[in-house]
């Protein structure tokens, strides 16, 4: 029995950092070690304050590093001392060339598996954490055999992993269930054996599933897809609320009752953000193309549809309200991250919607409590184009509070589900009276009671209930 001791985790980032944060504290007896190319990341996961911001994250980190956890820009040597290698690079979509838009770009993870190849000196579990398209383990598998100089044995598993951001820690330390996909040989049943082994240390046996290579990688796209899905056809069903009188979150509540629906993730907003589900959905898009399956593409693709049809469809509504123009108004918008608890803005509704205020000529005030002023101008602006990023910085004012935002404008739309922004936490008089008048509320997330709100004065539209004041 192949018995793991030592675990280099290749990326450092939003999963390979908490995931083998979480295998070091909940495994005592194996060396862990996260490296990464970008040495800054690596510096802040070695100071006090880590690069990701995660609900309790900091407590594992700080209670395990430099004993059984660590970071480090050393690749060689870590894959070297390792008998487990987690490859969790980013796959983003491609942004050019072939498959531009829609294609996962694999060009880290060849680079990193390649990596592996030409410097382990003995033999390997290599494991594929990053989300991949089907069959990606093969090429995995392909460029270590082709490229090992030592003829050193590698198996390749795949383990995606289904943390969502902001309940990371939560979800790893209690996952609904971990996946561990293997080929069907002796040896590849055997390094399956070996890294359930380290995840029974705190995960329930029966909640460690085992299946092929192929149906592991295609599970992660599947989950992620019909999780969208769901978010989609809510959205879907907020169009036709508002344009009939019924009540999203009646309608969500009352189908969710069905035990065969269940009440998760239906939750109607302003759209679904984030690094990975539209990437995802695209991924499976692709890949059905590829298949020379088209309508199973099209069928797909019409959750991405739904989601950008959706923040614009709410653009739209806040711009009709407002009497028709945004111009030289202000617009207060609560949050920046693609959901709450986290810092993370990749894919964010939220740049779509200020994109468009800003293309309207509006003034927008942006008030986030985690993301960062720089990360905020860098996902506005154009990369490379200077004349964007003047204009941006006309257009645009990031605040250190809600009341600074909302000080002088003539709506306040809420984009992040913050708790910080429900209305039994902020001070909603106080805002509505520094406001213009009249003061607009759009509500993206269904945070707030709009009937308190109407109380107050204010003119408020949630999506998914059209009871506009
Ligand atoms: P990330 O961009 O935060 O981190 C990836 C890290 O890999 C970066 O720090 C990058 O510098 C590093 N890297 C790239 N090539 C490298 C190399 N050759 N050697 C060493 N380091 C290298 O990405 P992430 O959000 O952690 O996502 C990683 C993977 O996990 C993706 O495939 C993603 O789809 C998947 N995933 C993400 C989430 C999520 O919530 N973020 C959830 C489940 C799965």
């Amino acid at each position: 029995m192949v018995v793991v001791k030592n675990i280099c985790c290749i990326g450092a980032g939003y999963v390979g950092g908490p995931t083998c944060a979480v295998i070091a504290y909940k495994c005592h007896d194996i060396k862990v070690t996260i490296v990464d190319i970008n040495p800054e990341r690596i510096a802040a996961w070695n100071s006090s304050k880590l690069p990701i911001y995660e609900p309790g994250l900091d407590e594992i980190v700080f209670e395990r590093r430099g004993k059984n956890l660590f970071f480090s820009t050393d690749v060689d040597a870590t894959i070297q001392e390792a008998d487990l290698i987690f490859v969790s690079v980013n796959t983003p979509t491609k942004k050019t060339g072939l498959g531009a838009g829609m294609a996962a770009d694999l060009a880290y993870i060849e680079s990193a598996t390649r990596r592996i190849a030409e410097v382990a000196t003995s033999p390997k579990i290599v494991v594929e954490k990053s989300t991949v398209p089907c069959r990606t383990a093969q090429s995995m598998r392909t460029i270590l055999e082709a490229n090992s100089t030592n003829e050193i044995h590698f198996d390749i598993l795949s383990n995606p992993e289904f943390l969502a951001e902001g309940t990371a820690i939560k979800d790893l330390l209690s996952p609904d269930r971990v996946l561990i996909g293997a080929l069907q040989t002796k040896e590849g049943l055997a390094a399956q054996e070996a890294l359930v082994n380290v995840y029974t240390n705190w995960v329930p046996k029966e909640r460690v599933i085992t299946t092929n290579l192929w149906s592991s990688e295609l599970t992660k796209l599947a989950a992620n897809a019909l999780l969208a899905q769901r978010i989609s056809s809510i959205n879907a069903l907020s169009a036709i609320c508002e344009a009939t009188g019924a009540d999203v979150d009646e309608v969500a509540y009352a189908c969710g009752l069905d035990s065969r629906l269940g009440p998760k993730f239906l939750k109607a907003s302003v759209g679904f953000g984030g690094s990975c589900f539209q990437k995802d959905i695209l991924n499976l898009v692709y890949l059905s193309h590829q298949l020379n399956l088209p309508e199973v593409a099209d069928y797909w693709k019409q959750v991405v549809t739904m989601n950008e049809y959706q923040k614009k469809r709410f653009v739209r509504t806040i711009i009709s309200t407002l009497f028709n123009t945004i111009t030289n108004k202000k617009i207060a918008v609560l949050g920046f991250a693609f959901k709450k608890d986290t810092g993370d803005t990749r894919e964010s509704a939220a740049i779509t919607l200020i994109k468009d205020f800003i293309d309207e000529r509006a003034q927008v005030a942006i008030y986030d409590p985690k993301v960062s002023s720089e990360q905020i101008f860098m996902d506005l602006c154009e990369p490379g184009v200077v004349d964007t990023r003047k204009q941006v910085e006309k257009q645009i004012q990031i605040c250190s509070s809600a009341y600074e935002a909302a000080k002088d404008a003539d709506a306040v739309v809420i984009v992040t589900e913050w708790d910080e922004f429900r209305d039994d936490q902020l001070d909603y008089e106080r805002i509505y009276k520094n406001m213009h008048k009249p003061a607009f509320l759009f509500d993206g997330r269904l945070l707030v009671d709009a009937a308190k709100l109407r109380k107050i004065g204010f003119k408020v539209n949630v999506i998914g209930k059209n009871e506009l004041a």
